[in-house]
């Protein structure tokens, strides 16, 4: 039986997740979450909006949430909870990029692969100022 779900939160987490799922030897479903808190800013506006929601339900499920980058946390802070709302079995989050200087709340990761300082960063899944930029193969950082 499949219990394993992976959530990538959209839209940044798509280019991470696919690269990830790869490697994953384990029967699981994918469902797909979308959030956003940008706008058109280079800042996180502190709002967060769900744009997407998942389709099956995750009670019962091992749930492993997906996340291209965490700044202060919000984002993720809102999201597990969300999941939590929905009874999974269980709750692991994995970031590929931590800016922890900025945190602002608390938020549980599993997982997390880079560290990186307080700098806007696009490419791979994260986008450029104003939307653009995602499918860069590699992580740049905005000039200063
Ligand atoms: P938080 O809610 O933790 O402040 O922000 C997390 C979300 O903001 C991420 O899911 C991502 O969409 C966006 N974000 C945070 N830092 C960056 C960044 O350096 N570049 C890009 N493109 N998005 C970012």
């Amino acid at each position: 039986c499949i219990r394993d779900s992976v959530i990538p939160l959209l839209r940044g987490g798509f280019m991470f997740a696919a690269d990830l799922v790869r490697y994953m030897d384990v029967d699981l479903q994918i469902e797909f979450l979308g959030a956003a808190s940008y706008g058109e800013q280079t800042v996180s506006s502190g709002e967060v909006r769900l744009t997407l929601d998942t389709t099956l339900p995750l009670s019962g499920r091992d749930v492993l949430l997906v996340e291209d980058i965490i700044d202060t946390g919000l984002t993720l802070a809102y999201i597990q909870n969300l999941i939590k709302s929905r009874n999974p079995t269980s709750l692991r989050t994995i970031v590929l990029l931590d800016k922890e200087i900025r945190r602002k709340v608390d938020v549980e990761i599993d997982r997390c692969v880079f560290n990186i300082p307080d700098r806007f960063v696009f490419g791979y899944g994260l986008d450029s100022p104003g939307g653009f930029d995602r499918n860069l193969p590699n992580i740049v950082a905005l000039k200063e």
